[in-house]
């Protein structure tokens, strides 16, 4: 496995806020919620995730 960070620094391009998402129990994906919106995030880790660091909640 690589070296991957308990948490990732993403902009919640939804609402503009900065914040912190954490990594899943799985430890394949960072999931969080939008702290203004609460749309829900989720940012996959290894092959096919990505190095992105904005995302727009669903
Ligand atoms: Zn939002």
């Amino acid at each position: 496995m690589e070296k991957n960070k308990k948490f990732l620094g993403i902009m919640f391009e939804c609402c503009n806020v900065y914040r912190r998402i954490y990594i899943n129990k799985g430890g394949n994906a960072y999931e969080g919620r939008c702290p203004k919106c609460f749309g829900e995030i989720k940012v996959t880790i290894g092959p096919d995730g990505t190095d992105k660091r904005i995302f727009r909640a669903r």
